[in-house]
């Protein structure tokens, strides 16, 4: 089976067969975020994927890999710009 580590956390997570790159997986640690799985030469690994849930509507939204704190999302109609407090990414009302 294969398996990546958790950038953050540092657990081995094993891949479900059929998972291709650019697809996300789940650490069971870490609830803030998932992975983005990428492989090279055959070689898998994987970089956070953050995600933020709609103040209106408790979506969870998956944040794209060159995220910075002040993006804009939208949901709802609406657009929330991103801040980043302790590890995590929130999405408060512009
Ligand atoms: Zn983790
Ligand atoms: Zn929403």
């Amino acid at each position: 089976m294969r398996a990546v580590g958790c950038p953050d956390c540092g657990a081995s997570i094993g891949l479900a067969a059929g998972l291709q790159p650019g697809d996300l997986a789940e650490c069971p640690n870490c609830a803030g975020h998932a992975l983005r799985l990428h492989e090279s030469a055959g070689h898998w690994f994987a970089t956070l994927a953050y995600r933020v849930s709609c103040p209106e509507c408790d979506e969870v939204i998956t944040l794209p890999d060159d995220v910075k704190a002040g993006d804009l999302v939208r949901c709802c109609g609406r657009t929330y710009r991103l801040t980043f407090e302790f590890g995590a990414y929130a999405a408060e009302e512009d």
